[in-house]
């Protein structure tokens, strides 16, 4: 094992969970090969990484970008690719051995299904994949070798705790939130936050969408879904824990009463270069954890009245069938609205609400039903959004 090299593929290598997994391929460049990196539209960093990584294949999701990528690149020898079906095509490809799916929402779930079938292994960062379609991918992973190992670092954390142990006598996930930077503000202040104060997490360091998710908490009911598929653990096992310092990732607890927990800094390195070694860990050289600089530890219960989003995510795998695939889609245009300056804050669940309320569900859905009912959700929710915005 020690000296076989991992080709990984980097779906959304030009994000943040992307270049940070270019720097875990960097530190390691005798255990990994970045074999294809795509993206969606940032073509200029794109390039700048194949050419620094040499690639075997680059694809860009945005066709208008292609001819300037291709420009950029002609005295490489790299193949360049265009448009979502591409992305999934290089997922599959035979010289890939694990794919890092670390593109934003929706748009992750057609490559990793396409990679599950190609028998990869998943490093899930785009946990909206396990929200829309757990079902359907955990159907799918019954019949195929692949299988995942999660990159979200509280999702790494419950599945450190669980190496080792049967997962049948675990009794609880405890499932940390920062709280985002609205965790002090009353209900009142939350209705005229804006998209800067949204976007300044305190402890984290991520991507647009994830950062107004964080602030909004739908990142943390998002999260119970996943962890809900990954751990085959029902919604009410799992209990949301507010710890503003981030330090505990996570923790789980057993049915002696004991509770195992992960801690580390926050800093997505260490869950993106467990997820590449697993089931070896690696050496680093980067500094650790020094308890004594934190001082304390807080624990509190969440506010679901102040962050309703929590409590949908709750609702929406008790309906099950295409619900959290409703909440996904309608969530995706209420944060892209209020990053556009069209809604406030506070109308986000407002849109949320009124698309659960009035799209059908469809029990045990198909990949069929779950793309129809993303764009059925997408249409209600711009309909809703041209009337209140
Ligand atoms: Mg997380």
């Amino acid at each position: 094992m020690d000296n076989i090299i991992k080709n990984i593929a980097i779906l959304g290598s030009t994000g943040s969970i992307g270049t940070q997994t270019l720097d875990i391929i960097e530190e390691y460049p005798d255990k990994f090969r970045a074999t294809v990196l795509t993206a969606k539209a940032n073509w200029q960093l794109l390039a700048k990484q194949a050419r620094k990584f040499l690639p075997k294949r680059i694809v860009i999701a945005d066709p208008s970008a292609y001819r300037f990528l291709k420009e950029a690149l002609s005295d490489l020898d790299v193949e360049v690719a265009c448009g979502q079906e591409a992305i999934a095509e290089a997922a599959a490809i035979p010289e890939v051995d694990t794919v890092v799916t670390a593109m934003v929402g929706y748009s992750g779930l057609i490559p990793t299904v396409e990679a599950i079938k190609a028998g990869k292994t998943i490093a899930l960062a785009n946990k909206e994949t396990l929200v829309v379609a757990g079902e359907v991918i955990y159907d799918m992973l019954k019949h195929s070798s692949s299988e995942i190992i999660p990159v979200d670092s509280e999702h790494s954390a419950i599945f450190q705790c669980l190496v080792g142990e049967k997962t049948s006598q675990a009794r609880k996930i405890l499932l940390t939130a920062s709280g985002g930077p609205f965790r002090k503000l009353t209900a009142s202040q939350l209705e005229n936050v804006t998209v800067a104060d949204a976007l300044n997490h305190p402890n984290w360091d991520m991507g647009a969408k994830v950062t107004i998710d964080s602030a909004s908490m739908m990142n943390k009911g998002f999260e119970m879904i996943e962890a809900h598929w990954l751990f085959g653990c029902p919604a009410e096992n799992i209990e949301i824990v507010v710890h503003p310092q981030s330090i505990v990732h996570s923790m789980v607890e057993f049915n002696d009463g004991s509770i195992k927990a992960q801690l580390g800094i926050p800093d997505m390195h260490l869950p993106i270069r467990y997820a590449l070694g697993y089931p070896e860990r690696l050496a680093t050289d980067r500094p650790g954890l020094t308890l004594a600089q934190y001082g304390n530890l807080t624990f509190e219960a969440p506010d679901y009245q102040k962050f309703p989003l929590l409590s949908y995510a709750f609702d929406a795998i008790k309906a099950g069938g295409t619900m959290p695939c409703i909440l996904n889609a309608a969530n995706e245009k209420g944060v892209a609205a209020f990053l556009a300056g069209r809604i406030r804050f506070t109308d986000m669940p407002r849109l949320v609400r009124h698309v659960m309320d009035n799209t059908p569900s469809i029990s045990n859905p198909t990949l069929e039903d779950l793309i129809a009912t993303n764009s059925d959700a997408l249409a209600r929710s711009d309909e809703w959004l041209s009337r209140n915005s």
